[in-house]
């Protein structure tokens, strides 16, 4: 059993974390991002609706959002209903952490575990700003940064607090290494996981 989510400002490592994480505990690594930027690429509704938030560095609406992670995990977009996953990039606002934990509750699949990754921010900008030379996602660039991380805090910062009252955050230093990150995730996830065995 293993269902957790990773909380982390752009640039911290949440994709590259998320498929380590989802590999060692083989569970499927569910990333909104990725999932929206598929949509964009397929021209579908969702993806023409979610591509010029996404541009601009804001959020996609969260009825929108929402709708596309709960049919993915309810199975009811074609794929397998998932009971076990490892979940990145959503929820990112209060209303969808909501939504989120509702679901959850009547499925008997509540978050055994939300890991946030703190990385200080001129690393995080330096991070994108490599990124974007490197992969040029078009997302990466100097303004859109600066806009990715002002509603990351305003909008997602929030939600560090919703899990802490909830017991269930794991905080966790998200510089150095990759591989030295993922075993300081696994260090801190260790007493959550055997406390909700
Ligand atoms: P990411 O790859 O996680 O950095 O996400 C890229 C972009 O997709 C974000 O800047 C948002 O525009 C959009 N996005 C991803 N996940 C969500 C979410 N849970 N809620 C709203 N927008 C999202």
């Amino acid at each position: 059993m293993f269902r957790a989510l990773l909380l982390a400002p752009p640039g911290a490592g949440k994709g590259t974390q998320g498929e380590r994480l989802a590999q060692r505990h083989g569970v499927p690594h569910l990333a909104t991002g990725d999932l929206l930027r598929e949509h964009v690429s397929r021209g579908t509704d969702l993806g023409r609706a979610a591509a010029a938030h996404m541009d601009s560095g804001d959020l996609v609406p969260d009825d929108l959002v929402i709708e596309m992670v709960l049919q993915r995990i309810g199975g009811h977009d074609g794929g397998e209903p998932m009971t076990d996953f490892l979940l990145d990039g959503f929820p990112r606002t209060l209303p969808q952490a909501r939504a989120a934990y509702e679901f959850a509750r009547k499925a008997h699949r509540t978050f055994h575990a939300v890991i946030v990754l703190e990385v200080p921010e001129d690393e995080l900008v330096r991070r994108l700003v490599r990124r974007g030379e490197e992969q040029g996602r078009a997302d990466d660039s100097a303004e859109v940064i600066r806009n990715r991380l002002a509603v990351y805090e305003a909008s997602t910062g929030p939600l560090v607090e919703y899990y802490e009252e909830r017991g269930i955050l794991v905080r966790v230093d998200g510089t150095g290494a990759v591989a030295d990150v993922t075993e300081r995730v696994e260090a801190a996830l260790a007493p959550v996981l055997a406390a909700r065995a």
